[in-house]
Parts: structure tokens; C-alpha cells; sequence
């Protein structure tokens, strides 16, 4: 039965969007399509899409969510605007204000690390450790910091404090969203996590070998990489499958 249910979740659609019409000036085209997931929820399917490297959208039970939308990687106007915008950090390819400008509509809710939301008019400010209701969702925000990899000696990439991932509560299904980390420590406190997004790329977040550290730590019942870069997902998939328990889906997410 269980498996069953979650085999059904693997189901992938494509839809077309009208932002990615084939390019008529000789240039390469964008993709003409993107991959989605459906996963089935006790509220209704959650259909997954996946935008690239950092940038997701979450569609569920009537409601719109984008998690780091960046103009680098999706044509935002050609996509459904937002009951709910989520910010995991400050950098630019996580905080994007022209993304989020073309998402929002009156009544959007944004819920913001607090160095990211200077600038984000009306956002919810979530501390590591916050719980908040945003949107008719669930919302706990987790540490995601590096403890390895610094921009310079003592100045990590991600400060420990500063920057959030979330756990988003869809019914009873709970997807974490990892923001830029390494597998620190608290991971191994996250518990139930049905579908994680982990991030794997140099020298900002995960090697490999953390990544696959992360995945033993949190057990979710799927896994997908994303925020992956120039990483070998061949090798990490290899890896991975060797992970009791969790099912990796490599989509592209680079
Ligand atoms: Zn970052
Ligand atoms: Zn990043």
C-alpha cells in the first residue's frame, strides 16, 4: 500500500508554458517544457515544479508557492502568481526582487529570513526555529549555515543564525526545503520528512559526500537534489542509491 502510494507520486506531467515558446531569432531555445511531480497528500495532489537550481514551485490544495523564485531561471510572468513567496536567504540567486514583484498579487504572503527582508514590503520575518501559519500552510523555519566552507578564513559562505530552510507542512505531507547549507547537525532532529530538497554544489553548500551524510540524517521518503551546479549528479546518484529507505530523483536543477 505504502508503496504503492508513493509510486503513484511519480507520475510526471509536462506542462507547457507560454514563457517558453521557442526561441525565433536562432538563439537556443528555453525549455519548451518543465518537469513536474505529483505526490498525493490527504488535501489533494501536491504537484512539484521544478524551475532550476534553487527556485521551486508548489502547487497544493488551491494554493500557489514559490520558494526563491529567480528570474535567471524562470520567465515569472508566464507562471501563476503566488498566495505564498518564501525567501530562504539574501543572496542573489535566493532573493530575487523582481521575481517576487512579478509573482505577487493583493494579499500575497512573504515569509523572509531577516537579512533578506529589508526591501520585501509586508514580509513575515522567520527566525531559525520559527513556526508560522503563511497562506493557510505550516511554515517552520530551520538553521542552514556552513560549518566547513568559509569565503575567507572565519566567514562561512552561510553564518549560522542568518540564513533559513523550511519545512512546509502540505496536509500531512512535510517537504523540507534546505536553503544553503552543509549537513549540520540538526538535520538529524528533523523528523517525518517526506520529500527533502538538499543542496549539493561548491564551494557554497554540500559535496557529495555530505550530501549523502544529509540524506542518512534526515531519511526523507524522497530526495532531490537541487541547487547542484556543476556536481557529478551521476556520481551522487550512485551514492545515494545505496541510502536505505530514500528514494533519490535527480531532476535538473543545476
Ligand atoms: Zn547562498
Ligand atoms: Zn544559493
Amino acid at each position: 500500500m505504502r508503496k504503492t502510494f508513493w509510486m503513484s507520486g511519480l507520475l510526471l506531467l509536462v506542462l507547457g508554458f507560454p514563457g517558453f515558446a521557442p526561441a525565433q531569432d536562432g538563439k537556443p531555445a528555453k525549455p519548451a517544457a518543465k518537469l513536474v511531480d505529483t505526490i498525493p497528500t490527504d488535501k489533494g495532489d501536491l504537484v512539484i515544479t521544478f524551475l532550476g537550481h534553487g527556485t521551486l514551485m508548489f502547487q497544493w490544495n488551491g494554493k500557489v508557492v514559490h520558494v526563491d523564485p529567480w528570474t535567471s531561471q524562470a520567465d515569472y510572468a508566464a507562471l501563476p502568481k503566488a498566495d505564498l513567496i518564501l525567501v530562504t536567504h539574501e543572496h542573489r540567486d535566493h532573493l530575487d526582487l523582481g521575481a517576487i514583484k512579478a509573482l505577487r498579487k493583493p494579499g500575497t504572503a512573504i515569509g523572509s529570513s531577516l537579512k533578506a527582508s529589508s526591501g520585501l514590503d509586508g514580509a513575515v520575518v522567520l527566525k531559525n526555529g520559527d513556526s508560522k501559519d503563511l497562506a493557510g500552510i505550516r511554515v517552520d523555519a530551520v538553521p542552514a549555515y556552513n560549518i566547513e566552507h568559509m569565503r575567507s578564513p572565519g566567514t562561512p559562505f552561510h553564518p549560522k543564525g542568518e540564513g533559513n530552510g523550511y519545512v512546509l507542512h502540505f496536509g500531512k505531507v512535510r517537504v523540507y526545503v534546505a536553503g544553503d547549507t552543509e549537513n549540520i547537525p540538526e538535520m538529524a532532529a528533523l523528523k517525518g520528512v517526506d520529500v527533502a530538497f538538499l543542496p549539493a554544489n561548491l564551494p557554497y553548500t554540500m559535496t557529495v559526500d555530505m550530501l549523502v551524510d544529509a540524506a542518512r540524517a534526515i531519511q526523507p521518503k524522497i530526495l532531490y537534489p537541487y541547487h547542484t551546479g556543476d556536481t557529478d549528479m551521476a556520481k551522487a546518484d550512485a551514492l545515494l542509491k545505496a541510502v536505505p529507505g530514500v528514494e533519490t530523483r535527480i531532476r535538473s536543477m543545476k
